[in-house]
Protein backbone atom coordinates (compact mmCIF):
# COMPACT_ATOMS: atom_id res chain seq x y z
CA UNK A 1 0.00 0.00 0.00
CA UNK A 2 1.87 3.58 -0.70
CA UNK A 3 2.28 5.40 2.18
CA UNK A 4 -0.55 8.58 3.08
CA UNK A 5 1.55 11.51 3.00
CA UNK A 6 -0.06 13.21 6.12
CA UNK A 7 1.10 9.91 8.19
CA UNK A 8 3.78 12.26 10.04
CA UNK A 9 5.57 8.99 11.53
CA UNK A 10 6.52 8.48 8.20
CA UNK A 11 8.91 10.94 8.13
CA UNK A 12 10.20 10.93 11.43
CA UNK A 13 13.86 9.75 11.92
CA UNK A 14 14.53 6.92 13.97
CA UNK A 15 16.08 6.82 17.38
CA UNK A 16 18.38 3.81 17.17
CA UNK A 17 20.89 4.41 14.63
CA UNK A 18 19.51 3.01 11.72
CA UNK A 19 18.70 6.36 9.55
CA UNK A 20 20.56 6.48 6.43
CA UNK A 21 20.20 9.83 4.13
CA UNK A 22 20.89 7.87 1.21
CA UNK A 23 17.75 6.25 0.57
CA UNK A 24 15.50 8.59 1.46
CA UNK A 25 13.59 10.34 -1.98
CA UNK A 26 13.69 14.03 -2.13
CA UNK A 27 10.79 13.82 -4.77
CA UNK A 28 8.48 11.99 -2.52
CA UNK A 29 5.18 13.27 -2.78
CA UNK A 30 2.87 10.09 -1.43
CA UNK A 31 -0.60 10.54 -3.25
CA UNK A 32 -1.04 14.57 -3.44
CA UNK A 33 -2.29 15.17 -6.52
CA UNK A 34 0.00 17.86 -7.72
CA UNK A 35 1.09 21.17 -6.40
CA UNK A 36 -3.36 22.32 -6.73
CA UNK A 37 -4.23 20.28 -4.11
CA UNK A 38 -1.12 20.59 -2.20
CA UNK A 39 -1.90 24.64 -1.67
CA UNK A 40 -5.30 23.50 -1.22
CA UNK A 41 -4.65 21.27 2.07
CA UNK A 42 -1.90 24.01 2.77
CA UNK A 43 -4.55 26.56 3.03
CA UNK A 44 -6.57 24.69 5.57
CA UNK A 45 -3.39 23.55 7.90
CA UNK A 46 -2.62 26.99 7.85
CA UNK A 47 -5.63 28.29 9.34
CA UNK A 48 -5.87 25.08 11.61
CA UNK A 49 -2.35 26.35 12.79
CA UNK A 50 -3.59 29.55 13.51
CA UNK A 51 -6.45 28.39 15.85
CA UNK A 52 -3.63 26.31 17.71
CA UNK A 53 -1.40 29.04 17.89
CA UNK A 54 -4.67 30.99 18.96
CA UNK A 55 -4.85 28.49 21.94
CA UNK A 56 -0.98 27.86 22.81
CA UNK A 57 -0.78 31.51 23.58
CA UNK A 58 -3.91 31.47 25.86
CA UNK A 59 -2.88 27.95 27.55
CA UNK A 60 1.05 29.58 28.10
CA UNK A 61 2.12 26.33 29.43
CA UNK A 62 4.35 24.98 26.45
CA UNK A 63 5.97 26.76 23.81
CA UNK A 64 7.34 25.63 20.15
CA UNK A 65 10.73 25.65 19.04
CA UNK A 66 10.69 24.96 15.22
CA UNK A 67 14.08 24.27 13.52
CA UNK A 68 15.06 24.04 9.83
CA UNK A 69 17.81 23.25 8.91
CA UNK A 70 18.82 22.36 5.10
CA UNK A 71 21.57 22.81 2.04
CA UNK A 72 21.43 26.10 0.39
CA UNK A 73 18.64 26.80 -1.59
CA UNK A 74 16.38 23.90 -0.08
CA UNK A 75 13.42 26.18 0.57
CA UNK A 76 14.07 27.14 4.45
CA UNK A 77 12.68 30.80 3.96
CA UNK A 78 9.51 29.88 1.73
CA UNK A 79 8.33 27.36 3.96
CA UNK A 80 8.27 30.13 7.35
CA UNK A 81 6.39 32.35 4.78
CA UNK A 82 4.01 29.80 3.17
CA UNK A 83 3.76 27.87 7.02
CA UNK A 84 3.14 31.00 9.15
CA UNK A 85 1.16 32.69 6.84
CA UNK A 86 -1.70 32.75 9.01
CA UNK A 87 -0.69 32.67 12.39
CA UNK A 88 -0.64 35.88 14.84
CA UNK A 89 2.76 37.95 13.95
CA UNK A 90 2.80 38.42 18.09
CA UNK A 91 2.82 35.17 18.94
CA UNK A 92 5.48 33.81 16.87
CA UNK A 93 9.71 34.83 16.79
CA UNK A 94 11.83 34.08 13.36
CA UNK A 95 15.39 33.75 14.22
CA UNK A 96 18.10 33.69 11.47
CA UNK A 97 21.21 32.47 12.51
CA UNK A 98 24.46 33.69 10.59
CA UNK A 99 28.35 32.92 11.11
CA UNK A 100 28.90 34.30 14.76
CA UNK A 101 30.23 37.17 15.17
CA UNK A 102 33.39 37.58 17.56
CA UNK A 103 31.62 38.60 20.35
CA UNK A 104 29.31 35.43 20.10
CA UNK A 105 32.52 33.43 19.63
CA UNK A 106 33.79 34.04 22.96
CA UNK A 107 31.02 33.01 24.27
CA UNK A 108 29.80 28.75 24.87
CA UNK A 109 28.76 27.87 21.30
CA UNK A 110 24.89 27.19 22.40
CA UNK A 111 24.75 30.95 24.11
CA UNK A 112 23.76 33.02 21.37
CA UNK A 113 21.01 30.12 20.58
CA UNK A 114 19.53 30.49 23.80
CA UNK A 115 18.77 34.13 23.86
CA UNK A 116 16.59 33.49 21.08
CA UNK A 117 14.52 30.51 22.67
CA UNK A 118 10.35 30.76 22.86
CA UNK A 119 9.05 31.73 25.67
CA UNK A 120 5.87 29.56 26.94
CA UNK A 121 3.06 30.95 24.37
CA UNK A 122 5.17 31.19 21.86
CA UNK A 123 6.11 29.79 18.67
CA UNK A 124 9.93 30.25 17.69
CA UNK A 125 11.90 29.36 14.45
CA UNK A 126 15.46 28.86 13.74
CA UNK A 127 15.83 29.05 10.44
CA UNK A 128 19.86 27.65 10.87
CA UNK A 129 20.49 26.73 14.57
CA UNK A 130 23.06 25.26 17.06
CA UNK A 131 22.92 22.47 14.35
CA UNK A 132 25.08 25.13 12.03
CA UNK A 133 28.07 24.00 15.06
CA UNK A 134 27.96 20.27 13.59
CA UNK A 135 27.12 20.98 10.57
CA UNK A 136 29.71 23.86 8.37
CA UNK A 137 32.13 24.18 11.82
CA UNK A 138 32.51 20.45 10.89
CA UNK A 139 32.58 20.64 6.92
CA UNK A 140 34.82 23.27 7.14
CA UNK A 141 36.97 22.09 10.22
CA UNK A 142 35.95 26.00 12.21
CA UNK A 143 36.22 25.17 15.71
CA UNK A 144 39.90 25.08 15.70
CA UNK A 145 40.26 28.88 14.50
CA UNK A 146 36.98 29.95 17.19
CA UNK A 147 39.36 30.45 20.16
CA UNK A 148 38.83 27.31 21.72
CA UNK A 149 42.00 25.64 23.50
CA UNK A 150 43.74 22.53 21.44
CA UNK A 151 42.62 20.16 24.25
CA UNK A 152 39.12 20.84 23.65
CA UNK A 153 38.72 20.34 19.77
CA UNK A 154 39.91 16.73 19.64
CA UNK A 155 38.46 13.62 18.29
CA UNK A 156 35.49 14.01 20.86
CA UNK A 157 34.46 17.04 19.63
CA UNK A 158 31.35 16.25 17.58
CA UNK A 159 30.46 13.60 20.05
CA UNK A 160 30.53 15.73 22.63
CA UNK A 161 28.20 18.32 20.78
CA UNK A 162 25.62 16.24 20.08
CA UNK A 163 25.75 14.85 23.72
CA UNK A 164 25.50 18.47 24.71
CA UNK A 165 22.68 19.06 22.21
CA UNK A 166 20.40 16.05 23.32
CA UNK A 167 20.95 17.58 26.91
CA UNK A 168 20.06 20.97 25.69
CA UNK A 169 17.03 19.65 24.05
CA UNK A 170 15.85 17.61 26.85
CA UNK A 171 16.32 20.06 29.21
CA UNK A 172 14.07 22.67 27.16
CA UNK A 173 11.64 19.65 27.01
CA UNK A 174 11.67 19.39 30.21
CA UNK A 175 10.81 23.19 30.40
CA UNK A 176 7.86 22.82 28.60
CA UNK A 177 9.25 23.89 25.00
CA UNK A 178 8.39 20.80 22.40
CA UNK A 179 10.86 21.13 20.09
CA UNK A 180 10.36 20.33 15.74
CA UNK A 181 13.15 19.45 14.33
CA UNK A 182 12.71 19.34 10.23
CA UNK A 183 15.49 19.06 7.54
CA UNK A 184 14.55 20.07 4.20
CA UNK A 185 15.92 17.64 2.08
CA UNK A 186 16.89 18.12 -1.75
CA UNK A 187 18.45 16.69 -4.26
CA UNK A 188 22.10 17.91 -5.89
CA UNK A 189 20.46 18.22 -8.68
CA UNK A 190 17.62 20.13 -7.87
CA UNK A 191 19.60 22.83 -5.84
CA UNK A 192 21.55 23.13 -9.33
CA UNK A 193 18.20 23.57 -11.30
CA UNK A 194 17.33 26.23 -8.47
CA UNK A 195 20.60 28.60 -8.83
CA UNK A 196 20.03 28.26 -12.23
CA UNK A 197 16.84 29.61 -11.54
CA UNK A 198 18.18 32.34 -9.42
CA UNK A 199 20.60 33.47 -12.31
CA UNK A 200 17.49 33.26 -14.77
CA UNK A 201 14.89 35.39 -13.33
CA UNK A 202 15.63 39.01 -12.53
CA UNK A 203 13.17 38.37 -9.35
CA UNK A 204 15.47 35.94 -8.14
CA UNK A 205 18.93 37.32 -8.71
CA UNK A 206 19.28 39.12 -5.21
CA UNK A 207 19.46 35.53 -4.53
CA UNK A 208 22.45 34.37 -6.07
CA UNK A 209 25.83 34.15 -4.13
CA UNK A 210 28.58 33.09 -5.83
CA UNK A 211 30.12 31.60 -2.48
CA UNK A 212 26.79 29.42 -2.93
CA UNK A 213 28.26 27.65 -5.45
CA UNK A 214 31.40 27.49 -3.61
CA UNK A 215 29.88 25.02 -0.91
CA UNK A 216 28.34 23.09 -3.42
CA UNK A 217 31.84 21.41 -4.29
CA UNK A 218 31.35 20.25 -0.31
CA UNK A 219 28.03 18.84 -1.36
CA UNK A 220 28.80 15.12 -0.02
CA UNK A 221 30.38 16.22 3.04
CA UNK A 222 27.42 17.86 3.99
CA UNK A 223 25.36 14.90 2.88
CA UNK A 224 27.14 13.28 5.53
CA UNK A 225 27.31 15.57 8.53
CA UNK A 226 23.40 15.96 8.13
CA UNK A 227 23.08 11.89 8.00
CA UNK A 228 25.48 12.24 10.96
CA UNK A 229 23.37 14.99 12.77
CA UNK A 230 20.43 13.25 12.23
CA UNK A 231 21.92 9.58 13.61
CA UNK A 232 23.28 10.94 16.23
CA UNK A 233 20.46 13.73 17.88
CA UNK A 234 17.08 12.28 16.94
CA UNK A 235 15.36 11.58 20.19
CA UNK A 236 12.01 10.71 21.56
CA UNK A 237 12.23 14.05 23.09
CA UNK A 238 13.18 15.59 19.58
CA UNK A 239 13.02 13.37 16.85
CA UNK A 240 13.73 15.22 13.54
CA UNK A 241 11.72 14.80 10.76
CA UNK A 242 13.09 14.59 7.13
CA UNK A 243 11.00 16.19 4.58
CA UNK A 244 11.30 15.52 1.31
CA UNK A 245 11.87 18.70 -0.58
CA UNK A 246 12.38 18.70 -4.29
CA UNK A 247 9.01 19.68 -4.82
CA UNK A 248 8.50 22.83 -2.33
CA UNK A 249 4.73 22.56 -2.21
CA UNK A 250 5.19 19.16 -0.85
CA UNK A 251 7.48 19.69 1.91
CA UNK A 252 5.52 23.05 3.33
CA UNK A 253 2.70 20.44 3.65
CA UNK A 254 4.78 18.20 5.75
CA UNK A 255 5.94 20.88 7.79
CA UNK A 256 2.71 21.93 8.27
CA UNK A 257 1.31 18.94 9.35
CA UNK A 258 3.73 17.60 11.44
CA UNK A 259 3.21 21.37 13.60
CA UNK A 260 0.20 20.60 13.55
CA UNK A 261 -0.51 17.33 14.74
CA UNK A 262 2.43 17.90 17.32
CA UNK A 263 0.67 20.72 19.11
CA UNK A 264 -2.74 18.67 19.03
CA UNK A 265 -1.17 16.02 20.90
CA UNK A 266 0.03 19.04 23.45
CA UNK A 267 -4.08 18.74 24.84
CA UNK A 268 -3.94 22.67 25.07
CA UNK A 269 -7.03 24.48 25.94
CA UNK A 270 -7.71 27.95 26.88
CA UNK A 271 -7.89 28.64 30.68
CA UNK A 272 -10.35 27.88 32.85
CA UNK A 273 -12.13 30.75 34.77
CA UNK A 274 -11.88 30.45 38.64
CA UNK A 275 -15.21 31.43 40.94
CA UNK A 276 -13.93 35.06 41.17
CA UNK A 277 -12.80 35.80 37.29
CA UNK A 278 -16.30 34.47 36.76
CA UNK A 279 -17.38 36.64 38.84
CA UNK A 280 -15.72 39.66 37.59
CA UNK A 281 -17.37 38.46 34.07
CA UNK A 282 -20.53 38.90 35.91
CA UNK A 283 -20.05 42.13 37.24
CA UNK A 284 -18.77 43.00 33.84
CA UNK A 285 -22.08 42.29 31.92
CA UNK A 286 -23.92 44.53 34.96
CA UNK A 287 -21.57 47.88 34.48
CA UNK A 288 -21.73 47.92 31.05
CA UNK A 289 -26.16 46.94 30.31
P1 LIG B 1 20.36 31.37 4.12
O1 LIG B 1 21.50 30.79 3.34
O2 LIG B 1 20.11 30.66 5.44
O3 LIG B 1 19.10 31.56 3.33
P2 LIG B 1 21.48 33.97 3.78
O4 LIG B 1 21.81 33.53 2.40
O5 LIG B 1 20.66 35.18 4.02
O6 LIG B 1 20.79 32.81 4.59
P3 LIG B 1 24.17 33.54 4.52
O7 LIG B 1 25.17 34.60 4.36
O8 LIG B 1 24.17 32.35 3.62
O9 LIG B 1 22.76 34.20 4.61
O10 LIG B 1 24.24 33.14 6.07
C1 LIG B 1 24.23 31.95 6.54
C2 LIG B 1 25.67 31.45 6.65
O11 LIG B 1 26.08 31.50 8.00
C3 LIG B 1 25.74 30.04 6.18
O12 LIG B 1 26.80 29.82 5.30
C4 LIG B 1 25.97 29.28 7.48
O13 LIG B 1 26.65 28.08 7.30
C5 LIG B 1 26.72 30.29 8.30
N1 LIG B 1 26.63 29.98 9.73
C6 LIG B 1 25.52 29.90 10.47
N2 LIG B 1 25.81 29.49 11.72
C7 LIG B 1 27.14 29.33 11.78
C8 LIG B 1 28.05 28.92 12.79
N3 LIG B 1 27.64 28.59 14.01
N4 LIG B 1 29.37 28.85 12.49
C9 LIG B 1 29.79 29.17 11.25
N5 LIG B 1 28.99 29.55 10.24
C10 LIG B 1 27.68 29.64 10.51
MG1 LIG C 1 22.80 31.61 1.97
Amino acid sequence: MATKWNDIAYYQVPTDDSFRLKPQNPDFTGEIDGKKQAAELLQGGVEQLAELQDVLYADGRWGVLVVLQAIDAAGKDSTIKHVMSGVNPQGVKVSSFKKPSSDEMSHNWLWRYSKEVPARGEIGIFNRSYYEDVLVVKVHDLASKQGLHESLTGKKLFSHRYEDINAYEKHLTRNGILVLKFFLHISADEQRKRFLRRLERPEKNWKFSLSDLEERRYWDDYQDAFESMMRNTSTDHAPWYCVPMNNKWFGRLVVTKTIIERLKALGLSYPQLNEAQKQALEKGREMLA
